[in-house]
């Protein structure tokens, strides 16, 4: 265990000696009014961008002013190919097989394509358990793919709630609901980390729990991309979906990520949206009128791909390949843990941390309820170069990015929390 200490030689030290530090200058880090780097907590939220997008980008635009159409094969990197230069380094990145993952679409797209494919609710087994507080979007989809199938989702969704008192949910509570009510279940979906708490959920034992009983089983990744170490293969996940711009710095919008178990690869017989990019590449411009899906996660896509946003994905997954996510995990354990040690020292009881201290239970972000007039706090570290954000009612996160931040950063932070407090 390192022992934190709250002064500026010790975030220098602690900088001189992180073999990511190269890293920081590959993205643009926001300026404050003054010139001085802003404290970009928010990379949960928007990741920065990365100066080699640029570059990826112009690629692509010389080449369809140079090629235009024939730019689908004759581009540096072809278009009509695109996605497959993503494939390998998005499967190391979520610890999938190369046929398992694919990127498509935006995550909330994903998401019901998944639930078309894995939520097949019966008379009996219908329901969907879900996180309380899961994100918006998410308890949306699932609302109405419920409804989609003509049923309440006021009783088909079953929601896995904290304890009285707590702000996490205890993994030993979603097994006991799993096994309850696990003939009912049709669908487990849950976040990889709540986006409200940053609650870590054990993805495994969630996994294997929701087997047991004959449920399917699918993760929203968008705040575990990037930031957990991932290994959806072996933890035998259904399928996972999410997004690139968090975590991921892919920019804001930009295509999302797709997981299928390799052990669905090759049954085209389970019901799925489809269109001519997920038709096998070999007969796809025979334009014949059966479709014939790609084995793999490939073979839920759509359309042709938006090659602009991919180059972006492809330029940034470049960067999590080259530092690798054993690293990074282990840089924001570390920066994660000096942020939570100069929080409990200067705040005290004025701020209760709600994510969990258990670094398996946790990522990049700490979830902070402020007690007292939480908006006006929120304000002042933003009025003095933090970027942060805050959720309704009491709440600001908080989430060092392994990649980009320091622990001069974090050390930065202490003094503006000192001057907030
Ligand atoms: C950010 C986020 C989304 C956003 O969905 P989009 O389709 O990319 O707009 C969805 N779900 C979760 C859990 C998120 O954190």
């Amino acid at each position: 265990m390192t022992k934190f200490e709250v002064s500026r030689s010790f975030a220098e030290e602690m900088d001189s000696k992180d073999p990511l530090k190269k890293f920081r200058e590959r993205f643009y880090i926001p300026k404050l009014k003054n010139g001085d780097d802003g404290i970009y907590l928010c990379g949960n939220s928007l990741g920065l961008q990365p100066k080699s997008i640029r570059t990826h980008l112009e690629q692509e635009l010389k080449d369809w002013e140079n090629l235009a159409v024939e730019g689908h094969f004759h581009a540096k990197r072809p278009w009509m190919p695109y996605h497959e230069f993503l494939t390998e380094k998005t499967a190391r990145l979520v610890g999938a097989k190369p046929i398992e993952v694919v990127n498509m679409n935006s995550l909330t797209v994903n998401l019901h394509l998944m639930m078309v494919s894995f939520y097949r609710p019966t008379a009996t087994r219908y329901k969907v358990l879900m996180e309380h507080t899961a994100f918006p979007s998410d308890q949306y989809a699932v609302q109405s793919q419920i409804a989609f199938h003509h049923f309440d989702a006021k009783d088909a969704i079953l929601e896995v709630v904290p304890r009285t008192g707590e702000d996490v949910i205890r993994t030993e509570d979603i097994e006991g609901l799993i096994e309850k009510e696990g003939k009912n279940i049709a669908l487990i979906l849950m976040g990889g980390i709540n986006y409200y708490s940053g609650q870590a959920y054990d993805m495994e034992r969630i996994t294997k729990a929701g087997h047991a009983q004959g449920c399917a089983v699918g993760f929203d990744l968008a705040h575990a991309a990037g930031n957990l170490v991932l290994k959806l293969h072996e933890w035998d996940v259904d399928f996972a979906v999410w997004c690139s711009y968090k975590y991921l710095n892919s920019g804001p919008g930009s295509i999302a990520g797709c997981f299928v178990h390799e052990r669905h690869a090759r049954k085209s017989d389970r019901p799925r949206f489809a269109g001519w990019w997920g038709h096998d590449k070999k007969t796809r411009f025979i334009m014949g009128p059966d479709f014939i899906p790609i084995e793999g996660a490939e073979g839920w896509q759509l359309s042709n791909p938006p090659i602009l946003s991919m180059a972006a994905v492809n330029a940034s997954l470049e960067i999590f390949d080259e530092a690798g996510m054993e690293n990074i995990r282990a840089k924001g354990d570390l920066l994660t843990g000096y942020l939570e040690s100069i929080i409990r020292e200067i705040a005290g009881t004025s701020i209760t941390i709600i994510t969990p201290t258990d670094r398996n239970q946790r990522g990049n972000q700490l979830s902070l309820r402020i007690h007292g007039n939480g908006k006006k706090f929120h304000q002042k570290l933003t009025d003095s170069g933090v970027f942060c954000d805050w959720r309704e009612p009491d709440v600001v996160r908080v989430a060092p990015a392994p990649l980009y931040n320091s622990f001069m950063d974090v050390y930065r932070f202490s003094e503006i929390l000192r001057e907030a407090i």
